[in-house]
């Protein structure tokens, strides 16, 4: 038998509706905050995500999908959504009328890493990204946006974490300061980051092998490298999420590696979910837009680890709207032709509706009814057909009534209003 490729998986029904509930309550909530949809393709040329995500990421070296295409032009598929929508924003020139503009997107992602518990090869991840506001404000927003969207979803224990990572004026001299910082360390480094600490020195900050977070436990921070503005930017950050009353850890540890990211950096953390602790990451990136060619414009965004939020999420009680509202026992053939343009026209009309489209007798079919936990078993007999009436039977109460098959549907109707 062919089984699913390793690090994938499905989503079961059962399990889906956590999904669909996650998906509606992340949507009202996004666009209240005046989020638009926007959907990007899963496969981009391998260049976008060299240069957005960066070379010296352990996602462009080694955990990325990549293949020429039959032309021989190198494809992805995608391991972040970032980098898409800022592509978009720059190709549709959707900065033109106003710079301004908020997007999420909820969609696949792949990355071929060690699969485990909430590690997966594609996963899901739900994104909201706001180009051309370069307030802190902005930042506090999106934390206060997770923060509330876990809360609507009934999620406890998850926590913000946040740092800055400066800007290209000051983000030098505290490279200066971790480069030296590093050299002391050498010998205790992972061989990863002994080979990144030259080219790359703040991804050793967040390698997550034990031996370089020991080493890096004393590491300088950069919030006391930051220029006047960046501090005075994280102030406006500290002091909004403080107005909000949403209490925070400062990490100085957090960060990413590439240059077109800036000020803020934030995760938000959980004691619930064991390694992978990370439930959503975001931050500033002010100079990609740049970068990818497009104007000078900042940027802020967060992705949110789907798979890793419906874990949290409690799983809903038996959801008594998905049983059938209806189950159609029909017996012989002339019923069962009458049956299916019932359950047809039943389905049209709104009512959940089922029926049995094999010969089985009435004990086989009330039988299937009750595994369904149907409310109701409308029974299609011969005898009843000819009278021109069907009887409709309440599972729960046991009664049952003699309804006519002209105007079924509404027969029908009024009945369950009863
Ligand atoms: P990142 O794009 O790496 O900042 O990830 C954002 C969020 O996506 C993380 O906080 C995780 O919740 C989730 N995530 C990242 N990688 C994976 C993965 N391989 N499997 C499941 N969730 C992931």
């Amino acid at each position: 038998m062919i089984q699913l490729i390793r690090g994938f998986k499905d989503i079961l029904p059962g399990e889906v509706e956590r999904w669909q509930q996650i998906e509606k309550t992340a949507v009202a909530l996004f666009e209240d905050f005046g989020f638009k949809e926007i959907r990007i393709p899963v496969m981009e040329r391998t260049e976008l995500f060299a240069r957005s995500i960066g070379e010296d990421t352990d996602i462009v070296e080694k955990e990325m999908y990549t293949f020429p295409d039959r032309k021989g032009e190198l494809l992805t598929l995608r391991p972040e959504a970032t980098a898409s929508i800022v592509r978009s924003y720059i190709q549709h020139k959707l900065y033109a009328q106003d710079p301004v503009r908020k997007f999420y997107t909820i969609g696949p992602m792949f990355r071929r890493e060690r699969p485990q518990k909430g590690r997966y090869r594609q996963f899901y991840q739900i994104n909201a990204e706001v180009f051309g506001i370069a307030s802190a404000l902005m930042d506090a927003q999106l934390i206060f946006m997770l923060m509330t969207l876990f809360s609507r979803l009934a999620v406890v224990d998850v926590e913000p974490y946040i740092n800055s990572l400066g800007c290209p004026l000051c983000r030098p001299n505290f490279k200066t300061a971790l480069g030296d910082f590093l050299e002391s360390k050498a010998g205790d480094l992972c061989s990863d980051c002994t080979k990144r600490h030259q080219r790359n020195p703040l991804r050793v900050l967040d390698c997550k092998v034990p031996a370089c977070r020991e080493a890096m436990t004393d590491t300088p921070s950069i919030l006391e490298f930051l220029c006047p503005e960046c501090d005075r930017q994280f102030e406006i950050l500290k002091n909004a999420l403080e107005k909000l009353n949403i209490s925070y850890v400062i990490d100085k540890r957090l960060v990413r590696g590439l240059d077109y990211y800036s000020r803020a950096t934030f995760e938000i953390k959980t004691g619930l979910l064991g390694a992978q602790d990370a439930v959503a990451g975001g931050g500033r990136y002010d100079g990609l837009v740049k970068a990818l060619g497009g104007p000078d414009l900042p940027a802020t965004g967060f992705a949110v680890g789907f798979d890793r939020l419906a874990e949290l999420t409690a799983p809903k009680a038996a959801d008594s709207a998905r049983q059938p509202d209806i189950f159609i026992a029909a017996l012989g053939e002339t019923s069962r032709s009458l049956a299916f343009e019932w359950t047809c026209a039943l389905g049209l009309a709104g009512i959940k509706v089922e029926m049995d489209m094999s010969d089985k007798s009435l004990k086989s079919q009330m039988k299937r009814a009750d595994r369904l936990f149907a409310k109701h078993v409308l029974i299609a007999g011969e005898t009843e057909l000819e009278q021109g009436a069907v009887i409709l039977r309440n599972m729960a109460t046991k009664t049952q009534v003699t309804i006519a098959i002209e105007n079924l549907v509404d027969n029908v109707k009024k009945e369950l209003a009863k």
